[in-house]
Formats: structure tokens, C-alpha cells, sequence
């Protein structure tokens, strides 16, 4: 079995513009000292080209946010993964559950994503989780296995699973470490039942207001393989912090 090496991820959402190249500087500078995890940020796509330009040769990825399952066509406003791949993209964030939420992204649709991540050679980051009224009606494992099970394409063990329950997102509120390494050890057993022993590759990084203060008991939780970041990767010196836990 491969050792999974840790991957934080930032997730911008839709904040950034040319100045904010002075975050990812720092990102980089503070990296630097950070051997043993991945460090990725995924800057709106209107930043993608920039970010990479000054990222290339330093250990600081460059990620989408989405991306369209097609290669290219009449689908104004949208963008490929093979754009992505053209302006320095490493990978792509899909299914996230604001994607979901509020252009309704189904199961399927994300899995075409992530062939189409796939195709451009770009590492689909794909996301999971259940909302609050899952939660309470104890429907947590079924909502997220469904989405396990929908949005994951067959073949290779080239993905990154994201789980991050909905209602923990920007909220503040976090599962407890136990309930996150219960979720994690749920879905590897779920993907060991579909891809056998090549499951022990993937790593499921936990999402869902992850702040320097909490970063560490999430991160070593079991199965925890690192973070999706939204709020705290804007700020340099928090999403370094994250990353840090690892060093
Ligand atoms: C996210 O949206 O992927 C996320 C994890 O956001 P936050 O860290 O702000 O909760």
C-alpha cells in the first residue's frame, strides 16, 4: 500500500482578484517549509492563468473550481477542464455542495465532471456530504453513499474524495473527530467495496469550517487524509497554520 501524503486544499469560492496575489505569495513563501503535505489553492477561474504562472516550480497547486463534462461547445459562461489544464490547473474541485445547491447538480452530472478532470489530466476533487435535516433523521451514511456511489466515475483510484457535511460549511460548526473518522472509515469501506485494495489510495479529505484551532484534531482523526478549506484559505497565515499540522 502506497502511504497517503496529506493534500490541503483551499477552496476561494468567488472571492479574489489580481491583488489577491499577494495571498498566494505568502502561501508560497510559508509552504516552502512544509514537506510532508500538498498544498493547493483553487483561486476563481479568472485567476487560474495568473496563479499558476507565479505557482510553477514552487510545492503550491493550482486548482479549478468546476468545470463543464464537455471538452468545448455553445455553453456560454461555462469552462472545461481541458481550459483549466491549459491555464496551469492541476486539478478541479466538483460537486461541491453549492454547485449542488444552486445549479442543481445531480449525482451524474458530477460524475461527468470528474471524467471529464480525467481527461484533461487534471485531479478531480470531489465532494460529498449530507445537510442538517440528513443529519437529524439519521440519514447521514445513506445520503452520502448515494453520492459515493453516483458521483465517482469507475476506473482508476485517480480522484480525491471531499467530505464535507453541508451544514458545517461556513457555519462554524464542526462534526466532533470521532463522527468525521466514523464518516471517513464509511465511505473507504465503500470504496474498498468497489475498487478493492486500490481504495487505500484515495484520500478523503474532511471539509466544513476547518480553522487553525480545530485543524488539528480533525486532521488526525482516522482516515482523515487532509482538508478542503473555504473560509480560512483566504488568509495566508490560517491556511498555512492548517497545512502546518502536518510538519
Ligand atoms: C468549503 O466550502 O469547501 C468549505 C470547507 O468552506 P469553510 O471552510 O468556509 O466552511
Amino acid at each position: 500500500m502506497m502511504a497517503r501524503r496529506p493534500l490541503i486544499a483551499g477552496n476561494w469560492k468567488m472571492n479574489g482578484v489580481a491583488a489577491s496575489a499577494t495571498t498566494l505569495e505568502k502561501i508560497i513563501a510559508g509552504a516552502q517549509a512544509l514537506a510532508g503535505v500538498d498544498v493547493m489553492v483553487c483561486p476563481p477561474a479568472t485567476l487560474i492563468a495568473s496563479f499558476a504562472k507565479i505557482a510553477r516550480g514552487t510545492n503550491v497547486a493550482i486548482g479549478g473550481q468546476d468545470c463543464h463534462a464537455l471538452a468545448a461547445g455553445a455553453y456560454t459562461g461555462d469552462i472545461s477542464a481541458e481550459m483549466l489544464r491549459d491555464a496551469g490547473a492541476q486539478a478541479v474541485i466538483v460537486g461541491h455542495s453549492e454547485r449542488r445547491q444552486h445549479h442543481a447538480e445531480t449525482d451524474m452530472a458530477v460524475r461527468e465532471k470528474a471524467l471529464a478532470a480525467r481527461r484533461a489530466k487534471l485531479l478531480p476533487i470531489i465532494c460529498l456530504g449530507e445537510t442538517q435535516t440528513e443529519r437529524d433523521a439519521g440519514r447521514a451514511r445513506d445520503v452520502v453513499g448515494r453520492q459515493l456511489d453516483g458521483s465517482v466515475p469507475d476506473g482508476a483510484e485517480d480522484f480525491v474524495i471531499a467530505y464535507e457535511p453541508v451544514w458545517a460549511i461556513g457555519s462554524g460548526q464542526t462534526p466532533t473527530p470521532a463522527d468525521i473518522a466514523a464518516m471517513h472509515g464509511f465511505i473507504r469501506e465503500r470504496l474498498a467495496a468497489r475498487f478493492g485494495a486500490s481504495a487505500q489510495n484515495v484520500r478523503i479529505l474532511y471539509g466544513g469550517s476547518v480553522k487553525p484551532d480545530n485543524a488539528r484534531g480533525v486532521l488526525t482523526a482516522e482516515n482523515v487524509d487532509g482538508a478542503l478549506v473555504g473560509g480560512a484559505s483566504l488568509v495566508a497565515s490560517e491556511f498555512l497554520a492548517i497545512a502546518g499540522v502536518y510538519c
